[in-house]
């Protein structure tokens, strides 16, 4: 008998939806870096920049060294952006695997700047989020970075942090983000700097902020089809989600009035119930906090998440839909749904996604 992947657990990904989220992108600018970090936003980083290099995307950005290392031994082609810290010691895997390295700022610059081999790079800016990159005023010293012979500077970027809101003082602030990354540019310029390449918008950046244009966009959240709980996007678009997170009822049974429901007994029947294990848990990336407060679909009908969600198992309610052993319940299956898990766990859909543990196989459901 085959090996069944959908066995207890698993996430089914329409790469058609991929394949349309991109296109719609492309409509605003061509030239797409994805952004493929933490396991492409959980998806699974090899099923999406395979696809990705088959229809045509050949830019990528990834948090890590490892990251990129991993693409490059699956054979994924075009440039891959490290957007974070890599040490002076496994700069040699930078040049090895032929990868981009951020110059994360001045300091960073001056630790690595004696190598004695080239490696690519991409300058990081700060332009007020103040996370990483050189400040936008030290004008002399992102000129010097550009003189070095070893590190060859490929590209500029910077990161805005509140392109996602809608509020007035926000808004003041990201175009205050990009006119100061625009001053660097038009200084280096005067300076007749051969700049490279310039990126500055991320997903909601790429849309609430289109009359900014750069060599290329950077996008997350949006290329899967991802409306982020909290964010405010300033277009209609018609993406979707690429992902489905599902599992299985394993164990059907009746309880009665009083008995309760999984570790710490957390949840006491009011009434006769008939209640279904699910062999999916916190281990595989369902917030524990949810325990009591979410809801998944079992044949089009929504159950409760009843008791404290356990390690690799969580209960629900089915007093009220026929449901068998074996049959496929869905944890996520859209935007909406993902929004209520992400605002009861009280974070963000990002994080949902990056937890979604790697002992979930990524299943490709449509070409
Ligand atoms: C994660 C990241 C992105 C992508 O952000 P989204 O909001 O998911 O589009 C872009 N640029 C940098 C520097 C990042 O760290």
């Amino acid at each position: 008998m085959d090996y069944l992947a959908k066995n207890r657990a698993w996430i089914e990904l329409d790469v058609s939806c991929l394949k349309n989220n991109i296109e719609l992108i492309r409509k605003v600018n061509n030239n797409i870096i994805a952004v493929v970090k933490a396991n492409a936003y959980g998806h699974g980083i090899i099923e999406i920049t395979s696809y990705l290099n088959k229809i045509g995307i050949t830019f990528f950005a990834v948090a890590t060294l490892d990251e990129g290392i991993l693409l490059r031994k699956n054979n994924i082609k075009g440039n891959i952006l490290i957007l974070g810290y890599t040490s002076k010691e496994n700069l040699k895997y930078v040049r090895k695997y032929n990868l981009i390295q951020t110059i994360i700022d001045f300091d960073y610059f001056n630790i690595i700047k004696d190598i004695n081999f080239k490696i690519n790079a991409h300058i990081k800016i700060n332009t007020g989020m103040n996370r990483i990159g050189e400040n936008y005023q030290n004008i002399k010293n992102i000129i010097d970075m550009y003189k070095n012979n070893n590190i060859c500077i490929k590209g500029i970027y910077t990161h805005l942090c509140v392109s996602d809101s809608d509020r007035k003082n926000d808004i003041t602030f990201t175009e205050k983000q990009l006119d100061n990354f625009n001053y660097v540019l038009n200084v280096l310029k005067e300076n007749n700097i051969n700049i490279g390449i310039t990126h500055a918008l991320n997903s909601y950046g790429i849309f609430n902020y289109q009359k900014y244009k750069y060599d290329y966009i950077r996008c997350g959240i949006l290329m899967y089809g991802i409306k982020n709980n909290n964010s405010y996007l300033s277009k209609n678009i018609d993406l979707e989600p690429i992902l489905k997170l599902k599992s299985r009822i394993t164990s059907i049974r009746n309880i009665n009035k009083n008995d309760s429901v999984s570790y710490g007994n957390t949840f006491v029947a009011k009434n006769k119930m008939k209640i279904a294990s699910v062999s999916i848990g916190y281990a595989d990336g369902i917030p524990r906090i949810v325990s009591n407060n979410y809801f998944v679909y079992v044949n089009n009908k929504k159950a409760s998440v009843i008791g404290t969600i356990c390690m690799d198992q969580l209960i629900i309610d089915i007093t009220n839909i026929d449901a068998n052993v074996g049959d496929e319940v869905l944890i996520i299956k859209d935007n909406e749904q993902l929004n209520i898990l992400a605002n009861n766990a009280s974070t963000i859909s990002y994080e949902i996604l990056t937890n979604l543990h790697s002992r979930l196989p990524r299943i490709i459901i449509r070409k």
